[in-house]
């Protein structure tokens, strides 16, 4: 199931969340991010861990608010990381004849997010992923079998290689677009 629904942060008199006072003048003009927001926020940041020349990507795992695991797409753990000398790109071509670029080394934000979760014996069934761009078709077959309902993203990346299959499995997928000035505070 597609949605694209675009969602805006929520107004609030609060303050700014890193404590800085923004001054009498501009006192009820500050916003407190949304739930959706606050996680794509969060994806967002992890993104910035990963190390594939191919794109950085970034994935938060959330049941009832709460982050239940994270991860962004990189090599395994302890092996060499994706540079601009050993990033090892592929090539496939999709059933209907585009040709998509991938790393051998890599795994993706969504898959390191899930082994994260299940090294550490945490239970993903029925909850919701944000990951800074849409899933590939791939990913979206093992999330689909780990009992993810919603999968909230960012950016859009070959949604019509997995149209079809969200169709089929019922998965909801949810734009979630933050704006750059939204990804952090500036004060
Ligand atoms: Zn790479
Ligand atoms: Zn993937």
């Amino acid at each position: 199931m597609l949605e694209n629904k675009r969602v805006m942060a929520e107004e609030t008199t609060a303050g700014c969340c890193c404590g800085n006072d923004a001054g009498e003048g501009s006192r009820g003009t500050e916003k407190r991010l949304g739930w959706h927001e606050y996680f794509m926020s969060v994806a967002h940041l992890i993104s910035r861990r990963a190390t594939c020349t191919r794109g950085h990507i970034g994935a938060v795992i959330v049941r009832d608010h709460s982050i239940l695991s994270t991860g962004y797409n990189g090599a395994p753990s302890g092996l060499p990381h994706c540079n601009e000398t050993n990033c090892r790109i592929y090539r496939s071509t999709h059933p209907d004849g585009t040709v998509e670029e991938n790393c051998v080394n890599t795994i993706h934000a969504e898959i390191n997010a899930i082994a994260q979760a299940a090294k550490h014996g945490v239970s993903i069934s029925d909850s919701d992923i944000y990951i800074t761009a849409s899933p590939c078709i791939h990913c979206l077959k093992v999330l689909i079998n780990v009992g993810i309902k919603t999968i909230y993203y960012d950016k859009p990346y070959k949604i019509e290689h997995i149209a079809e299959l969200l169709r089929l499995s019922g998965i909801r997928l949810v734009q979630v677009h933050v704006e750059e000035g939204d990804k952090g505070c500036t004060c």
